[in-house]
């Protein structure tokens, strides 16, 4: 989502089309991985947003995410509630 959250912010401040968005892993091999962008994903990325944004302005806790792969390098895992 990160990455296509950049690739929504040079479209915007380009004010060009971005069709996709690279990730370089330079301790892992230099891999270079191109990440798709288009439109129906700006409007999934808008929709996440609008989320994020809900539970800001309510101050809720967010639900624990289902992959506990995730919670290995989470900065909050030592106050999360899962
Ligand atoms: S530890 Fe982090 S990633 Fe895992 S559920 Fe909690 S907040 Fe989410």
């Amino acid at each position: 989502m990160q990455m296509l959250c950049y690739c929504m912010l040079v479209e915007d401040v380009m004010e060009g089309k971005v069709s996709h968005g690279y990730i370089f892993y330079i301790r892992d091999g230099n891999r270079q991985v191109g990440i798709a962008y288009n439109t129906g994903l700006k409007h999934k990325i808008l929709s996440e947003l609008e989320k994020i944004l809900d539970i800001i302005q309510n101050e809720r806790m967010p639900k624990p995410t289902d992959v506990k792969t995730r919670c290995i390098d989470c900065t909050y895992k030592n106050i999360c509630v899962r």
